[in-house]
């Protein structure tokens, strides 16, 4: 059986307006592929649906921090919680650079967790 491996993209509080191949949230050219088998995404309505099942999932989410997506493996298929783009944007993130960072660890790449402070919610 495999292990499962899950980890949340937290929000970042200090965003910079502009995303570019610097950005912090993409993973290293090794993990930044194609995933080898199906990916199931799933688009929550809310921020504390996608910290609920990302939770139940057993990501390690620090008090405070703002989960806006997570991506696991399990038997070959990478499954990924995400928000919408919509929503994804007004936090801040690029959408695309989202989806890289969460099938990157389906590609088995691991980070340390991010220490963030509470963050405002988008208007
Ligand atoms: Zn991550």
């Amino acid at each position: 059986m495999k292990t499962i491996m899950l980890f949340p993209l937290i929000m970042i509080t200090l965003m910079t307006s502009a995303h570019s191949e610097t950005d912090p949230d993409l993973p290293p050219a090794a993990y930044d592929h194609a995933f080898p088998g199906e990916i199931v995404l799933t688009e929550l309505s809310t921020e504390p649906r996608v910290r609920k099942i990302c939770q139940a999932f057993g990501a390690d989410i620090l008090p405070g921090g703002t989960v806006l997506a997570c991506g696991f493996a399990i038997r070959g298929k990478c499954f990924i919680f995400t928000l919408s783009d919509a929503d994804l944007k007004a936090y801040g993130h690029e959408p695309r650079n989202v989806m890289r960072h969460e099938r990157a660890h389906c590609n088995g790449w691991i980070h340390e967790p991010r220490v963030q402070p509470r963050i405002e919610f988008p208007k």
